[in-house]
């Protein structure tokens, strides 16, 4: 057996680790309360078996790749980064990518993921045309909005609960250069904040950092960062149309104490990352690619910050109608308590594509919690404001939220589980996150 966690390093579980290299062996392992793992970066519970994982990055092989349309047919392990570091020289990149580049092509679809463009381009489901599936009841079946669309529109968002994802077939998105023409937005609270946000609805990239620290009149100061792909025109002389990739520099090579991450050192982050970034505001700046979608990768292993004893991410989607109200509230508790995020995004999000995608037209508040103290009391206060605004809780960033939230949050779940069930009926296919959330006791 071996003790196994997510990204949050909580919680850390006890699962059987099985990497099989064939995907006959896959179907050898599947056994009761398996679960497909990819680079494990979800922060909490969903890439861990109820009895044993299945790791599949070893299924690393681009099968083809067709120019004319920017269709590639891959193994489900291949990683984003490996992608991008292929085709981009030639010109393609994902059409939407997760805040870091680590992560398989069969973790991006089981969790439906999003990028800064869903508000206008969806998420990744969208750029998926098929998907080799191994069901808990051993058969291997093609999905896609033609072929056995059930078992497509459940595994986009499905969290690896309909079975294995073997191979995709996706799209990608031809750009001239690996270069993203950056805005930078100050703005002084919340209502600015969603203000630029909105009029950023154009924009193809659009994110906010907020200052979660900051109290009062400054409740919600945030900087906004808005993005379109650079023309090659657009580049400074002897600028390459595709920068490199380097692999995270500076690592954190061991955990921090807990108390490194306290009200003081908080603050005068914030204080300082507003500052500095409030100074880019207003103009366009030409960035690579890589700090622009992935600013967390370039410093290795940071999840050791917050000490061995983990951290949660809290992130929620809040409806538009009522976001203002919520947000401010939420807002308003954590800066209250001053130590309580470290980093908080807000982006807007679109209609999700799987039954279980977590996007919705709204607003998403992404948090990162310490995990000390009553901190598990507080995010269920916070869990009651997001579901009595209609909102729902991000899955792959969850670790602790009870099922009547979950439930609340979801209205296609009795779909999801029928289809499930039946390309399942023994229950082969369970992780922790599907115990804890969805199936009976
Ligand atoms: C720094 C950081 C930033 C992030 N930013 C974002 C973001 O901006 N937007 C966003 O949407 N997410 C974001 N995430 C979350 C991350 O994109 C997702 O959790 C993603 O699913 C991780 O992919 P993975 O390959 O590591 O999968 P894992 O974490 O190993 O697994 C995640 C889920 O996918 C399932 N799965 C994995 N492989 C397969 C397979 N072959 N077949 C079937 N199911 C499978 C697992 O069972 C599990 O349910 C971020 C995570 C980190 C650490």
């Amino acid at each position: 057996m071996t003790l196994v966690s997510g990204w949050g390093r909580f919680p850390v579980v006890d699962t059987e680790m099985l990497r099989p290299r064939s995907f006959a062996a896959v179907g050898d392992a599947v056994a009761r309360g398996s679960i497909a793992r990819g680079n494990g970066r979800a922060y909490g519970d969903a890439a861990i078996g109820a009895a044993r994982t299945i790791e599949m990055t070893g299924f690393d092989r681009v099968r083809s790749f067709d120019p004319a349309t920017g269709r590639l047919r891959l193994e489900a392990g291949v990683q984003l980064s490996d992608i991008i570091e292929t085709f981009a020289p030639r010109g393609f990149l994902p059409f939407v990518v997760p805040g870091t580049r680590f992560v398989t092509v069969g973790g991006a679809i089981a969790a439906d993921v999003h990028g800064k463009n869903h508000h206008g381009e969806g998420g990744f489901g969208r750029y998926v045309d098929s998907i080799l599936l191994r069901t808990g009841q051993g058969e291997v079946i093609e999905a896609s909005r033609e072929q056995n669309p059930d078992a497509f529109f459940a595994t986009i968002g499905g969290m690896g609960l309909t079975g294995i994802i073997l191979e995709a077939t996706m799209r990608l998105r031809p750009v001239e250069t690996g270069w993203i023409r950056e805005r930078v937005i100050s703005a002084a609270d919340l209502d600015a904040a969603m203000r630029a946000l909105d009029a950023g609805d154009t924009a193809t990239y659009s994110v906010a950092w907020i200052d979660c620290v900051a109290r009062g009149g400054d409740l919600g100061r945030s900087l906004i960062y808005l993005g379109e792909h650079a023309r090659a025109d657009e580049l400074e002389a002897g600028a390459g149309r595709f920068p490199a990739g380097k692999d995270p520099g500076l690592a954190v090579p061991v955990d921090l104490p807990s108390m490194t991450l306290n009200r003081y050192s908080v603050r005068a982050f914030n204080e300082l990352y507003y500052r500095m970034g409030a100074r880019r505001a207003g103009s366009h700046h030409v960035v690579s690619l890589y700090p622009y979608f992935f600013p967390l990768d370039s410093v290795g292993a940071w999840n050791r910050i917050y000490g061995r004893r983990g951290f949660l991410q809290h992130q929620c989607v809040i409806p538009t109608a009522g976001a203002r109200g919520v947000l401010g509230e939420i807002l308003d508790r954590v800066s209250r308590r001053g130590d309580a995020s470290f980093l908080a995004v807000l982006k807007k999000l679109g209609e999700g594509d799987g039954l279980l995608s977590f996007p919705l037209p709204g607003y998403t508040l992404a948090l990162d919690v310490p995990l000390k103290g009553d901190i598990l009391d507080f995010l269920d206060e916070i869990d009651r404001l997001v579901v009595a605004a209609g909102g729902r809780l991000y899955l792959a960033k969850d670790a602790r939220q009870s099922r009547a939230t979950f439930e609340a949050g979801y209205p296609a779940l009795p779909r999801f589980n029928a289809i499930r069930k039946a390309l399942d009926p023994d229950g082969n296919i369970r992780s922790k996150l599907s115990q804890r959330l969805f199936d009976e006791v």
